[in-house]
């Protein structure tokens, strides 16, 4: 009998260490796919927003960048990595836009030379 008690204390010990060792899993359990989630969710979202941002890969131009730019850039005379990233700039600053158009108002005409195009035909069809 002295030898089952001996037998006895042992898995008891051991029991209790096990269910502090499960407690400590399950609240990990609880913590960790949250904490991944939050990581991954992070990390995705900044993915997308760099590529959605520089398509090129090249880091954003500032106005103060594109606005002594633009005249090359109206007149084609940029890389065409620097065309990208102008156009791009442009597309995302209406400030920059407002100055392009006023500083180059042809190229601002240029952009809707179909409108009296496209009214004409539809009257002489009627
Ligand atoms: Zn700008």
């Amino acid at each position: 009998m002295a030898e089952r008690e001996s037998w006895e204390e042992c898995p008891s010990g051991v029991l209790t260490g096990m269910a502090e060792e499960l407690r400590r899993r399950q609240s990990r359990r609880h913590l960790l796919p949250a904490v991944g989630g939050l990581l991954l969710l992070v990390a995705i979202g900044g993915i997308l927003a760099t590529r959605f941002h520089s398509p090129s890969g090249a880091p954003e131009l500032t106005c103060s960048e594109v606005i002594p730019l633009l005249a090359q850039y109206h007149d084609d005379m940029l890389s065409a990595t620097m065309m990208q990233r102008v156009e791009q700039h442009l597309s995302d600053c209406p400030n920059c836009k407002d100055r392009y158009s006023k500083a180059f108002p042809a190229d601002a005409r240029r952009e809707h030379p179909k409108h009296h195009l496209e009214v004409e035909p539809n009257h002489e069809a009627r």
